[in-house]
């Protein structure tokens, strides 16, 4: 298990979108050159407000747009439903203790 979820492969900050937190690590989304790192079109789901968004080409994260929504197969779609209840939990009353509610809760 802690092989899985080493360190070094969750190393890249990234700003939500959405609320603007500056999340210090990524989950193993993809694999690109033997790494496990996101890459264009990663979906992510931010730890502070639960949102998701798509790694653009500059691998910024930006907000699905509907295009986006539309393009997720509902095997993926369904996987994201259970890690947002998951986030809303464990990590949303925990981070809504230390920071308050998020300014932005917009539609997933
Ligand atoms: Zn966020």
């Amino acid at each position: 298990m802690k092989e899985k979820f080493k360190k070094d492969d969750h190393e890249m900050p990234s700003e939500c979108p959405y609320c603007f937190y500056e999340n210090d690590a990524c989950t193993n989304a993809d694999i690109k050159d033997g790494a496990r790192v996101p890459i264009e079109g990663s979906l992510s789901m931010c730890i502070r407000c639960g949102q998701f968004s798509i790694y653009n080409e500059k691998l910024d994260l930006q907000r699905l747009t509907d295009d986006d929504k539309a393009a997720i197969d509902a095997k993926t779609r369904a996987f994201m439903d259970k890690l947002h209840l998951a986030w809303t939990m464990s990590a949303k009353p925990t981070m809504d203790a230390k920071y308050g509610k998020p300014f932005t809760e917009g539609p997933r």
